[in-house]
């Protein structure tokens, strides 16, 4: 972040940077449970995380009812769009695209991205190009047309194309209405529910031996003497009073 707030970096100021995220977030929530801008909602489950620089980020899952649920490829596809729009007709969209919502080279030739696994990006990137969206599997694979629309970006003095194969699923509404990285997904299993409460899962496994009835545990010094540590910008977050999961 480059903005100041009286000559101090504003990732240094958390007091700020954590209320105006959870303005944004509760703000987002509203919109998606209450605003049913797709469609009505019949289960959330929301939770905050904190990423290793220390900056808040938000995941929900959002259980729709059967006639809001997407079932078809057709139907993902007016929804989700992992693919640069139209740049004639959507400028501002295309724009905040390149800006926030493509993920960057991770080849064994980049030292761009770090989290690989056996030589591979860990999300999957880049995705294969394809002409429909194909829901069979545990995973969506998402329509990702190779019509030469991309644009040219340098990482670590290296020239890429980033084209569909390096969009993130977005929501195009959600994109123009919060102008900042937010990742739609759909999911067809559980295992989204895994993947959105990693912390709260882990909490879980603490207490998965425990017979019916015995006290849960949830140990907030034991869990700081095995080294769970916490940002500035976490321990503010909890001091405003705010909690982590929400369902
Ligand atoms: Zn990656």
């Amino acid at each position: 972040m480059s903005m100041n707030v009286l000559g101090v970096a504003l990732n240094y100021r958390y007091d700020i940077v954590n209320r105006a995220f959870e303005m944004r977030a509760t703000q987002l929530l509203s919109d998606i449970v209450r605003g049913q801008i797709f469609g009505k909602v019949v289960g959330e489950m929301t939770e905050r995380e904190f990423q290793g620089r220390g900056l808040t980020q938000t995941h929900g899952l959002f259980i729709m009812r059967p006639k809001d649920t997407p079932n078809s490829p057709a139907d993902i596809d007016k929804i989700i769009f992992p693919h640069f729009p139209d740049k004639e007709k959507f400028p501002e969209l295309v724009a905040l695209v390149c800006k926030v919502m493509f993920h960057g080279p991770c080849d064994a030739n980049s030292a761009y991205h770090k989290k690989k696994k056996n030589g591979k990006c860990e999300h999957g990137f880049p995705f294969a190009f394809r002409d429909e969206t194909d829901i069979s599997g545990k995973r969506p694979l998402y329509r990702r047309p190779d019509d030469g629309r991309g644009f040219f970006k340098r990482f670590n003095g290296i020239m890429f194309f980033i084209d569909n194969k390096s969009v993130v699923p977005q929501s195009p509404l959600l994109l123009l209405l919060y102008v900042g990285h937010v990742n739609i997904m759909y999911s067809p299993s559980t295992s989204a529910c895994n993947y959105g409460n990693k912390v709260q899962i882990s909490i879980v496994k603490q207490n998965e031996n425990k017979a019916p009835g015995e006290e849960y545990v949830h140990d907030a010094v034991q869990e700081f003497k095995e080294m769970r540590n916490m940002g500035a910008n976490e321990a503010h977050y909890y001091i405003m009073g705010n909690s982590q999961a929400h369902i």
